[in-house]
């Protein structure tokens, strides 16, 4: 069941975005050598309740924290902890908030001080197969649109695309209908109408796309142990041009895009 969203319930949407994304932006002044992970996921979970709104991922299914942060090679869902962040690590910062019922839900990687150039080209080219498949997202189109976007751009660049992790719908759920894979055929899938709300979230790899799950229960890593990028967005489908919720520019006033 694919729930269109009103106007009303749009503007409500885009609060909690806009908070997912003032978090993120907390989170990135805090990014730095010697910083452990549970240290990020405690300002995040502050900065959230200090706004009225409720970190949407801590209990989720028994996830023990309010953001997935995953390092490295780890691709998404990884748990905080006292690793501390080293010169040279990307970390992806995933967040999700809820607030007046309804659900924000966006992601970054970072750089943490100089990481190779190669690495941060694989940033890049997750962040733009993003846009990528936002251009797509809007009404008369099909998800599957949205989803060979992201996978022609990201590899033909020469990286791999996760299959077993997809972007979803949401709204007064964090997980709504319909799937959002991040590979697919044009023309595929369920037809965008005006109102839709999706999470679009390319996790993309720079060694092959096979990924496990650590004994944790939780932290997705790739089985080359080559890193991996996340980047995530919450849009409406409306004509023409796709109605993005959350932004990134918050996040980028702090690290001056530095990817
Ligand atoms: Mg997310
Ligand atoms: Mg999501």
């Amino acid at each position: 069941m694919i729930y269109l969203k009103t106007d009303e319930e749009v503007e409500l949407m885009r609060i909690s975005n806009l908070l997912v994304s003032r978090t993120l932006a907390e989170v990135a002044k805090n990014i730095k050598p010697g910083v452990q992970t549970i240290r990020l996921d405690k300002i995040a979970e502050a900065f959230i309740r200090d706004h009225g709104a409720v970190p949407t991922f801590l209990g989720y299914e028994g996830f023990p924290n309010s953001l997935c942060i995953s390092v490295n090679d780890q691709v998404v869902h990884g748990i905080p902890s006292d690793y501390e962040l080293k010169e040279g690590d990307i970390v992806s910062v995933d967040c999700g908030a809820e607030k007046d019922g309804f659900h924000g839900d966006s992601c970054y990687t970072f750089c943490v001080g100089e990481v190779d150039e190669e690495v941060k080209k694989l940033l890049r080219t997750t962040k733009e197969s993003l846009y990528e498949g936002i251009k797509n997202a809007v009404e008369g189109k099909r998800v599957g649109d949205v989803s060979y976007a992201i996978q022609s751009y990201c590899e033909n660049r020469g990286y791999s695309v996760v299959r077993n992790m997809v972007g979803h719908g949401i709204g007064r759920e964090m997980h709504e209908d319909p799937e959002v894979p991040n590979f697919g055929k044009r023309g595929n899938g369920p037809k965008l109408k005006s109102g839709m709300a999706i999470a679009i979230e390319p996790m993309i790899n720079m060694g092959k796309h096979e990924i496990y799950i650590e004994r944790d229960g939780w932290t997705a890593k790739t089985r080359d142990r080559k890193p991996s990028a996340h980047f995530e967005h919450t849009v409406v489908i409306r004509k023409g041009q796709a109605d993005i919720l959350s932004t990134f520019e918050y996040i980028e006033q702090i690290t001056g895009n530095a990817i």
